[in-house]
């Protein structure tokens, strides 16, 4: 079958009252952004309430579809058959061989017809359309019965300059259009969380950009392009990612050398959150993301988190804060980010660990240890800002 057009069903910006045309230009803009890849010519275009994708000629169907399944706002995507006639007879015949090539027979099935008269010129009434096309389609393929109540299909027939022809949706991501939100700074490591977090923050319509903590020799070259990599997967959902490479080694040596080992997770996070505090402040971003989880690991303890809260001043958004690990994997596998995830380089937070890192630290206790930093961490922490690499990542 060829389908001429995409009839784009948006989800929850549909309620969005007198603001609506602000969420839909947000959405046509990524959704452009999206089939730039794609071989084709795409024409979006917004009438009535609704969002079409027009093709001109060949295009590749599979991809346009793949690359709109990833654009935030989109609840679903209806694949149409354009008929380029008004003449009843052409429409008729374009309606059964849908039917036919779309439920072919075999497989019975209900179904009701549903018109809608864009055109308000069309000779014939939305019901008499709809009750003789039902006809027609009776008729040409008696394994299809009636149901006007609950049908299992449901064919949609628009009469606009064109008549549209559709009935099936393939579901889209959800979620609001990316730059309706604002933007928010990602905390991006090599596992499998940040991602993840990345991705449920950008589904709310929230850009991204992300800061990552390099601590080279220790951590390698590998490792960084993992995190490249990981960050280029994000963007494709996300759109392009100011991605941050700060250089932490001497900052964890310092600590490592100062502060007691048991803490030297919690304060090494705070110096993170600290520095990604800086860059967001830069970039406009207005709240941090972490992958962080309840009791998921020492450093996530509800104590460790308000440890580390403690030193921003900016919201800390974890999305997954109430996720399993189980449920965090599943939604990296469904965004494609596990199979890079799970590539065995070492991350930095996993050379400095201690044996018996503490679980319930106090807030107190580690402003005691930190101000043995106190008249040199500062230099390495402007210097770590001042050095940092920055990588534009795109799609
Ligand atoms: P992830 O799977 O996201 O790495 P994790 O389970 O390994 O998370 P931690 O290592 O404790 O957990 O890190 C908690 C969060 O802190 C991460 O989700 C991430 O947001 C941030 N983070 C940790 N290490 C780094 C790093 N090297 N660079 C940037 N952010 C980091
Ligand atoms: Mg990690």
């Amino acid at each position: 079958m060829r389908y001429q057009a995409f009839l784009i069903k948006y989800a929850e910006i549909g309620i969005k009252g007198r603001n609506r045309y602000v969420f839909e230009n947000a959405l046509i803009h990524q959704m452009t952004a999206a089939l730039r890849s794609v071989n084709g010519e795409f024409h979006i275009s917004k009438e009535q309430g609704r969002v079409y994708v027009n093709i001109e000629g060949d295009y590749d169907y599979e991809d346009a579809v793949e690359a709109l399944s990833r654009v935030f706002g989109i609840a679903y995507i209806c694949p149409v058959v354009v008929v380029d006639s008004q003449d009843f007879s052409d429409i008729a015949k374009e309606v059964v061989s849908y039917v036919k090539e779309t439920y072919p027979e075999g497989n019975e099935k209900t179904f009701k017809v549903f018109t809608r008269r864009g055109n308000k010129k069309y000779p014939m009434e939305s019901m008499q359309i709809s009750a003789e096309l039902g006809g027609a389609i009776l008729s040409e393929c008696p394994w299809m019965k009636v149901d006007v109540h609950d049908p299992e299909v449901s064919l949609h027939v628009e009469v606009r300059e064109k008549i549209y022809i559709y009935s099936e949706s393939i579901p889209g991501p959800g979620g609001m259009p990316v730059g309706t939100n604002g933007s928010a700074m990602l905390l991006l490591s090599g596992g499998i969380d940040s991602p993840v977090a990345g991705y449920m923050t950008a589904k709310r319509g929230v850009a991204l950009d992300a800061v990552y903590f390099h601590a080279p020799p220790y951590t390698s070259e590998r490792a960084k392009q993992k995190v490249v990599d990981l960050a280029r997967l994000v963007s494709r959902y996300s759109g392009s990612i100011r991605l941050h490479v700060v250089n932490f080694t001497d900052i964890q040596l310092k600590i490592y050398e100062l502060c007691p080992h048991e803490e030297l997770t919690i304060i090494m996070r705070r110096y993170m959150m600290r520095i990604a505090e800086m860059f967001a402040k830069r970039d406009g971003a207005m709240a941090l993301i972490t992958g962080e989880s309840i009791g998921q690991v020492a450093s996530q303890t509800i104590q460790s988190l308000v440890c580390t809260d403690a030193v921003c001043t900016m919201p800390v958004f974890r999305p997954l804060i109430g996720f399993d690990k189980q449920e965090i994997v599943d939604i990296s596998q469904k965004i494609d980010t596990y199979e890079t995830s799970i590539l065995p380089y070492e991350d930095c937070c996993t050379i400095f660990v201690a044996k018996h890192p503490v679980t319930k630290p106090s807030i107190k206790q580690i402003e005691k240890s930190e101000r043995k930093l106190t008249g040199v961490i500062e230099d390495m922490v402007k210097e770590a800002v001042d050095t940092a690499e920055t990588i534009i990542v795109e799609p």
